[in-house]
């Protein structure tokens, strides 16, 4: 069935609840693992035939968010979704609780019962009304944010379209479309504050109502890292000494390369000076040659996109109204795995379509070989690895896409991954100190984020451009506002993309194999478990960083001979 074809209909969620409180109950009296393993199927029915429908309701009002019917679903998700929270909690306790618990953990892996011990801390009743309040605030910063569509070179545009005059080879209007897009949110300002603002507040209420000091506490177990903020600090150190430098002598490069003498943030996407990479097809025609790129990369990958393709299981053309994002996400009970972005004839399209690509075959193959849905999804550092390194695995296949530029995207590509890292890990802290200030102005949360952006990314010159000199760039990234704390996720898992680049570079088939072992460990087990299984190298270690970049380095240097 294709997508447009699957019928929508409001959950009954009373009912839902009422089938998740009886299965608990039905499961506290079971006399066998085996027993409470049959419950436990039944109740990821109930909740997957819930996330089925939010799921729907979410996709299509990403695709036009201007739609009153599923504006008004979303609100309902919003305020219901706690409840539905609290209702899997309560499950939850009673499988924690559970008399076979070792013969449980025998079946579903015991990282599964660490994620629910996390998340129970996570949770209380005595703030499900802040969680909905919470939902609300976030939808209200993506309709808002949904809603910036700009007067540029003559047409309206939404801001995907407009960043890609931020690689124009005309300085003017690189210049002019950055100015553009920080006037949206320079007139929205006081908005996007007060809910931002609104957030700090309510989370940190949350985590002080859960009996913690802090949000930061409370967002390390919501995202189940199983590494400590004294990790995170060495992480940021090796990245302070090893990536920095490097990316400084990047960006002279390319400030030579492209005639600028005095480099500012409008040139920092133009990269070539006979122009950045671009695809040379539309949306649908890259959809098509997606299909020949899967289609000849392996048996997995060929089932996947002949399901997407003729499901209809994209949405990628730009259009006003639709949401800033790129997602991929998996409709439970069709197994079907949905790809939205807004594509923008840039590099970029490329770029996300095959990470999101990643994202869809990690969830299909899981789907396949893992039996109980509850397992299937691995640590989120381990997900956006997935993603990540098809975006590398991909390589022998982008000529189809850039022709004669596919050299050159892969310079971007690497060069991309390495300017990136330090980029994700100032979400990362400039969240930490927010969170452990709650009480901090507007002005102080810019101020803590300029200073975290000279020293990371030390090359950019915000001359000329107030919204950025005022460090309110912070404002564009919609994980700050709707998903806390996730994104050091991200520049963890380019680390390991980079190392299946590595392995690429000189081995393609073991790279390959490697990486379906790594997506195919699921939510088996924990991040350092899995990297430990494919014998990769955790970042967390003195010294990792300098081992991981040094062959991506020598392939950068090698490229200049
Ligand atoms: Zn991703």
């Amino acid at each position: 069935m294709k997508l447009k074809e699957i019928p929508y209909k409001r959950p009954d969620v009373d009912q839902i609840i009422g089938t998740i409180n009886a299965l608990k109950t039905e499961f506290e009296k079971a006399e066998s693992a085996a027993v409470q393993l049959e419950i436990f199927k039944k109740y990821e029915e109930a909740r997957g035939h819930y996330d089925t429908y939010s799921c729907l309701s979410n996709i299509r009002n990403s695709m036009d968010s201007f739609d009153p019917f599923y504006i008004a679903e979303q609100e309902f998700y919003d305020t219901v979704s706690p409840r539905v929270t609290q209702a899997v909690n309560s499950f939850n306790e009673a499988v924690l609780g559970s008399r076979f618990k070792a013969e449980l953990k025998e079946v579903l892996g015991s990282y599964y019962f660490d994620c629910m011990e996390m998340q129970q801390k996570t949770f209380s009743e005595d703030i499900m009304d802040l969680m909905a309040e919470e939902n609300r605030l976030c939808t209200e910063y993506e309709q808002l944010y949904a809603s910036a569509i700009v007067d540029f070179d003559g047409r309206k545009i939404n801001l995907s379209q407009l960043a890609a005059y931020m690689q124009n080879p005309d300085r003017e209007i690189r210049k002019a479309a950055v100015l553009a897009d920080a006037k949206f949110f320079e007139d929205n300002r006081e908005k996007f504050d007060i809910i931002y603002d609104k957030l700090v507040k309510n989370r940190d209420l949350q985590a002080k109502k859960l009996g913690f000091d802090n949000y930061m506490q409370v967002a390390y177990l919501k995202r189940k890292r199983a590494y400590s903020p004294e990790d995170v600090a060495n992480f940021r150190q090796q990245i302070l000494d090893v990536i920095v430098p490097k990316n400084v002598e990047y960006k002279k490069a390319q400030a030579e390369a492209i005639g600028v003498e005095d480099f500012r943030f409008y040139d920092d996407d133009f990269a070539f000076p006979d122009g950045n990479p671009k695809p040379k097809y539309s949306p649908d025609e890259i959809l098509k040659l997606c299909k020949q790129m899967f289609g000849e990369m392996s048996a997995e990958t060929k089932e996947l996109i002949d399901l997407m393709y003729d499901n209809e299981l994209f949405d990628i053309a730009p259009r006003n109204g639709k949401r800033a994002a790129g997602y991929c996400v998996t409709i439970h009970d069709y197994g079907y795995p949905f790809i939205f972005f807004n594509a923008n004839g840039t590099q970029g399209d490329i770029k996300t379509l095959t990470h999101e690509c990643g994202h869809a075959l990690a969830a299909y193959t899981t789907q396949k070989e893992i039996e109980y849905s509850s397992i299937r999804h691995a640590a989120m550092e381990a997900c956006e690895t997935h993603s990540m390194s098809m975006e590398f695995l991909s390589s022998p296949w982008h000529h189809l896409f850039f022709e004669e530029d596919a050299a050159k995207y892969s310079e971007h590509l690497a060069k991309s991954a390495l300017y990136f890292i330090p980029y994700g890990i100032i979400v990362d802290y400039f969240q930490e100190l927010v969170y452990t200030h709650p009480e901090w102005t507007p002005d102080e949360r810019n101020a803590a984020w300029l200073e975290l952006e000279n020293t990371y990314i030390p090359y950019n010159n915000f001359e000329g451009l107030p919204f950025y000199s005022r460090g309110g760039r912070w404002q564009k990234k919609i994980h700050i506002y709707a998903m806390p704390f996730y994104y050091i996720d991200y520049s963890v898992a380019q680390t390991l993309a980079l190392q299946f680049f590595s392995m690429y570079l000189t081995d393609e088939k073991s790279a390959w194999e490697k990486y379906m072992k790594f997506v195919k460990a699921g939510g088996k087990m924990n991040l350092f478990e899995t990297i430990d299984a494919c014998g990769m190298t955790s970042v967390f270690r003195d010294g990792a960083l300098a081992e991981i970049c040094k062959p991506v380095f020598e392939w950068i240097d090698n490229l200049k001979k």
